[in-house]
Formats: C-alpha cells, structure tokens, sequence
C-alpha cells in the first residue's frame, strides 16, 4: 500500500468525506450492503482503505460504482455516518482523478444521454450507447434483448415529455449545483 495523505486529506475537506474517522469498523454496512458479494470490498473496508490513505486502491474499486443507493446500511450505521453520500463523492473523485472509467459509468452516462434529450429514458438508445463503448458487453446481452422485444418490453422510439422546457431547466439547475458542490 502507499499511503496518499494529500489525496485523503482532499477528501475530508473538498468531499466533507472527515466524518468517516467516526467509524467503527462494526461492519454492520457491508453486512447489510445487498451488492457487497459484488464489491471489491464492502463499505467497511473501503472507509478503512480511506483512513489509511490508500487512495490508489480505494479510488480503483468497483464499490461505489455497484452502490446502488439503497441507503440500507446508511440507516443502520450505529454512527450515523452518511455512507451512500461518501459512495457518491468516492466516484466524483475516481473521475476528477482519472481513474479508468468503470463499465458502470458508461452505464450510467449511457442511461442519462436519452434522459437528458427526452426527460424519459429510450432503452434502445441507452442499449446502444453502451454498446458503443462495450460492444462484447452488448453482444453478452443481445439474447436478453431479444426476449425483451419479444415481449414489447423494450421501447425503441423516444417518447419526449410534454413539458421539456421545464425539465431541461430542472437539469441545468443541477448541473449548476454539482458544479458549485
Ligand atoms: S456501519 Fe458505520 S460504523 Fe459500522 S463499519 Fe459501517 S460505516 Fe463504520
Ligand atoms: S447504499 Fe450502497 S453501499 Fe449502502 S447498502 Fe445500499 S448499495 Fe450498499
């Protein structure tokens, strides 16, 4: 391990990432964590990683990038520290830092391009959009969309919303806060 203090001490302040110091390493967030079988290492160690400085390896795990947002171990975290949060401000670092984008942002990214355009996701078009950058991805997936547009569950031309205006706004107005956060 090489200790990267800057870089920690980076996120307590810039990421208000100070209060994971509190924990207690119970584990109860990983033990409640429905994706941890799936992280490189469960919320627990991740904050220890972190306390640490092991920037390097805590910003390369997939960990955040599986959160799913469910804020199970949040409500069970015996110091009430505000784990999701810390999640979300671990993959702005990861991407400020340059860490090699995960599939998972892709997927993302892929989701919000049609979201941002329609204000309504288009499977097809996220399908595609990720295709893109994982064609051998796709590929895995193309019988699970061939039994989806089957069954007409896959939408294939966007649909915009009535009031796109507004919503275009709504998202500038959160871009305008992330940038300010
Ligand atoms: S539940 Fe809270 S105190 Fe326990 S290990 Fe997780 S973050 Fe630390
Ligand atoms: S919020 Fe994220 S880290 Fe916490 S339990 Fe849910 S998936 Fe796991």
């Amino acid at each position: 391990m090489t200790a990267d203090p800057v870089l920690r001490d980076r996120f307590f302040k810039k990421y208000h990432g100070a209060e994971i110091q509190n924990c207690i390493q119970c584990g109860t967030c990983s033990g409640s964590c429905p994706l941890a079988e799936h992280m490189d290492f469960g919320p627990r160690q991740l904050f220890a990683m972190v306390r640490e400085g092991d920037m390097s390896a805590a910003l390369h795990a997939n960990t955040m990038w599986l959160c799913v947002s469910c804020y199970h171990c949040m409500v069970k975290c015996p110091r009430g520290i505000s784990i999701t949060d810390h999640m979300y401000s671990l993959k702005k670092m990861a991407v400020e830092e340059g860490v090699k984008a995960p599939k998972m942002l892709h997927l993302y990214l892929s989701f919000n391009a049609p979201v941002e355009k329609h204000g309504r996701l288009t499977d097809v078009a996220a399908m595609a959009g990720f295709g893109l950058r994982h064609p051998l991805a796709a590929l895995g997936n193309m019988g699970l969309g061939m039994k989806l547009a089957a069954k007409n569950r896959l939408e294939f031309k966007p649909r915009t919303v009535s009031n796109i205006a507004g919503f275009k706004k709504v998202m500038e107005k959160a871009k305008e806060l992330e940038r300010l956060s």
